[in-house]
């Protein structure tokens, strides 16, 4: 079942892809395609309401396939982004909608998927940055709609556009730490996940960044030592709720419709910036943020 990430599903519209990873994660089953099954709870609902205890996302399977991204040393590589590499069940941290209060620690061993922020408060996340070609053209369109976002930055990026990291830190954007060389984390031990992420953390400060207090694993590839290493460096794991998969190229279209068809208040929304060609994604940005903010939304940071 293991597919490698970057390979698309042939023929999968994003209903498809939401079914079958809806149908993954309640039945762990093998999902053999037809599943056109119809579930409104999607990728940016989180499915159960209220949430089951005990029953959140399995982690990450190790992967034999397609190398998770490293770094952005061109802005023309071709390497996946940060969808789910396992298919997981909706998470089980959803706020109900409305839900207002503080914003929770996620329980422990869990990454937090939504923001609780109040009604319509949502959060957007831009991953695999900085990049010298597309970070600029994301903070224009950030400017532009006076929306705050949290960078999800490579520190290895980070360290070669240390300009780029203090241009989003003035401009009051969050940073979270994503590793330095975007592994899969999962194949790593604590040892090794550890000096990722404090690679990082010295990378951005050096570049005049606040201490980070989101991390993000590449991937979403969780596993008890990364929450382990994250609990003994006072970061918080952060994930996502809402992926159009903009990383594949799936069309500036889908991802708009990706997006506005899955986000509901708590969502946080997964876009890139950093790790190949991002046109598509600064081309839906330009067409869901002002679409977002039409329909009532409001952007907060985690
Ligand atoms: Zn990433």
């Amino acid at each position: 079942m293991v597919r490698p990430e970057g390979v698309s599903v042939s023929g999968a519209d994003p209903q498809n892809r939401v079914s079958r990873r809806l149908l993954l994660g309640v039945g762990g089953v093998l999902l053999l395609g037809g599943c056109a099954d119809r579930s409104k709870s999607a990728v940016g609902t989180g499915g159960a309401t209220g949430g089951p205890t005990g029953a959140g996302p399995t982690l990450p399977q190790p992967r034999g396939g397609a190398p998770f991204p490293g770094g952005d040393p061109a802005d023309t590589s071709t390497a996946p982004g940060d969808s789910h590499t396992n298919d997981s069940p909706p998470p089980d941290n959803t706020p109900p909608p409305g839900a207002t209060g503080v914003d929770p620690a996620p329980p422990p061993g869990k990454p937090q998927f939504y923001i609780h922020e109040g009604d319509k408060a949502i959060a957007l996340t831009i991953d695999d940055g900085p990049s010298g070609k597309y970070t600029p053209q994301v903070l224009a369109l950030l400017a532009q709609y006076k929306i705050p976002a949290t960078f999800c930055m490579i520190g290895s990026n980070a360290a070669k556009h240390a300009s780029l990291v203090a241009e989003v830190t003035a401009a009051g954007h969050q940073i979270a730490n994503h590793t330095f060389t975007h592994p899969n984390l999962a194949k790593l031990d604590a040892g090794a996940i550890r000096s990722e992420i404090e690679r990082t953390t010295d990378a951005l400060t050096k570049a005049g960044a606040k201490p980070p207090t989101f991390f993000r694993a590449p991937g979403g590839a969780w596993s008890p030592a990364v929450f382990d290493v994250c609990g003994q460096l006072a970061l918080r794991p952060l994930d996502w709720s809402v992926d159009p998969r903009d990383w594949s190229r799936p069309g500036t279209d889908h991802i708009v419709t990706t997006v506005m068809g899955h986000t509901h208040t708590g969502s946080i929304i997964l876009e890139h910036d950093g790790g190949g060609d991002r046109s598509q994604t600064v081309a839906a940005l330009q067409k869901f943020l002002p679409q977002l903010l039409a329909a009532g939304y409001h952007f907060v940071q985690p």
